[in-house]
């Protein structure tokens, strides 16, 4: 009984909620065991909510730490997403902290004098900065044109300097944390969060670095997309769900931190030869094309939920893609055509023009191997183009999707402009919600 709770997806997804929520509230549940005397309410409850918060940024490590366990309930764009959420509610809660002691206590505004506060003010006052500077370079780094590489280098050494200095803060006020356990209870907190520095940038290339990967081929699709085949090198790759994703590391050791996330687009069950078709885009993508056979990969993962293989039950499904939102589609119709699947298929797919339709030939022949429909749509026809042309709406939808919509699971993977459509006009179709499962391929 006990086994089949802790393999219950929804279980564990709850049983994390659980021991986050734990987490956060574990150190005003110390504070309620053991009450500081002699303070007023407001002043509680800013120091509370200045804890809170401080507990939740350390949290977020744990959260962007790619531990396999926390993101297979969840996926990486949700918890992605999440930890975009909460920074911006701890960050209200730590900035509420002095607000709330300014309004109580006018005295205490002299801290903010950087000249005579005593260090544990003046920690206070950088760490709040850093965690402003962070949380603006990353809202807005499109807007300030900060490129991905140099804003993830500085979004992590500005976390390490909020929670740090936070924390020297608490340590220095000292009023709350000098009972033995208390501070060993931040302490274990921060020790926690430094672990997890520790693991993501060293533990883990580490362990990339035993099990490398050779580039075997460089191979030119339709619409501008390479595909780069990898053969593990002395270990026996890994095997992926259909739609997973795994990090790359191209060239350059594993600790240079310079990975890029890509779907798979092979099958699933080929551990020998894993594929990734990438659009050539930017810096990175437009090397592929470049990349000699024999360079040496190394690769995190899988990972994701976005996968056909958590519905094993369902009765078919429908597959939307638009451009390179077809890598991980591919890769779900390549593995079950493998597995002799005889569940029906429906691909709704758009591109730009006939001649950019990426794997056109291969989708062809997957059709006589599966029961697979494909409608492609296009924003260019051909003059003598009798198919689907323009956007995926409402009206496309209900041409090609089953009348009985509950029956199937369906898949999305596009730009975010077209996911947004796409996703609206199934919830007019009455499709229910927990059959759409999207997949994003822009996490920051
Ligand atoms: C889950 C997932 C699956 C993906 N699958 C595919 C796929 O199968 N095929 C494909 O062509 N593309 C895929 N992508 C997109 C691909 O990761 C980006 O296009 C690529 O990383 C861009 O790098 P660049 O240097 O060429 O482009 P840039 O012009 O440097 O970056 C363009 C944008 O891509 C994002 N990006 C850049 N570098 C990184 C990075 N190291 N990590 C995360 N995001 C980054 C940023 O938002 C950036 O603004 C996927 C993305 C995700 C999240």
């Amino acid at each position: 009984m006990k086994s089949l709770l802790m393999h219950n997806p929804v279980v564990v997804a709850a049983g994390w909620i659980g021991a986050y929520i734990f987490i956060t509230v574990l150190p005003l549940l110390i504070l309620l065991i053991y009450p500081p005397t002699g303070r007023e309410l407001w002043t509680e409850f800013s120091v509370a909510l200045g804890f809170i918060g401080l507990a939740m940024m350390a949290l977020q490590f744990a959260l962007t730490a790619r531990i396999n366990r926390i993101e297979a309930s969840y996926g990486v764009d949700i918890i992605l997403q999440f930890h975009r959420y909460i920074s911006l509610v701890a960050f209200a809660f730590i900035l509420l902290h002095p607000l709330i002691l300014f309004v109580v206590q006018p005295e205490t505004r002299g801290l903010l004098n950087f000249v005579t506060a005593p260090w544990r003010a003046r920690a206070a006052v950088v760490g709040t900065l850093a965690l402003i500077l962070l949380i603006v370079t990353t809202i807005w780094r499109q807007q300030l044109k900060i490129p991905y590489e140099p804003w993830r280098t500085s979004h992590g050494i500005l976390a390490v300097l909020a929670i740090s200095l936070g924390l020297a803060h608490g340590l220095g006020v000292g009023y709350y944390l000098n009972l033995f356990w208390k501070a060993v209870l931040w302490t274990a907190i921060a020790l926690t969060a430094l672990w997890l520095l520790i693991y993501v940038r060293l533990v883990k290339p580490m362990f990339m670095t035993k099990k490398p990967y050779l580039v075997e081929e460089v191979r030119q699709e339709r619409g501008d997309v390479w595909t780069l085949a990898l053969r593990p090198r002395g270990h026996e790759g890994f095997r992926f769900e259909p739609g997973q994703f795994a990090w790359i590391t191209l060239g350059i050791s594993p600790f240079r931190m310079r990975e890029h996330p890509f779907s798979m687009s092979s099958s699933g069950d080929n551990t020998e030869r894993i594929e990734f078709s990438i659009k050539a885009l930017g810096d990175f993508t437009k090397r592929i094309k470049d990349v000699e056979p024999g360079t040496k990969a190394f690769l995190d993962g899988p990972y994701g939920v976005f996968t056909t293989d958590r519905y094993e039950d369902t009765a078919g499904f429908v597959l939307i893609a638009g451009g390179i939102g077809i890598t991980p589609m591919i890769s779900m119709l390549l593995t079950h055509a493998e597995r002799q699947d005889e569940r029906p298929y429906i691909l709704i797919y758009a591109s730009k023009t006939w001649d950019d339709i990426t794997f056109r030939e291969e989708l062809h022949e997957l059709q006589q191997k599966l029961d697979l429909s494909v409608f492609h749509v296009l924003k260019d026809p051909p003059e003598d183009w009798s198919g689907e042309t323009g956007y995926v709406d409402k009206e496309l939808l209900e041409r090609h999707i089953p009348k009985r919509r509950g029956t199937r699971q369906y898949f999305i993977c596009a730009s975010p402009k077209m996911m947004d459509q796409v996703e609206a006009a199934l919830h007019q179709l009455e499709v229910p919600t927990t059959n759409i499962h999207m997949e994003h391929f822009n996490l920051v």
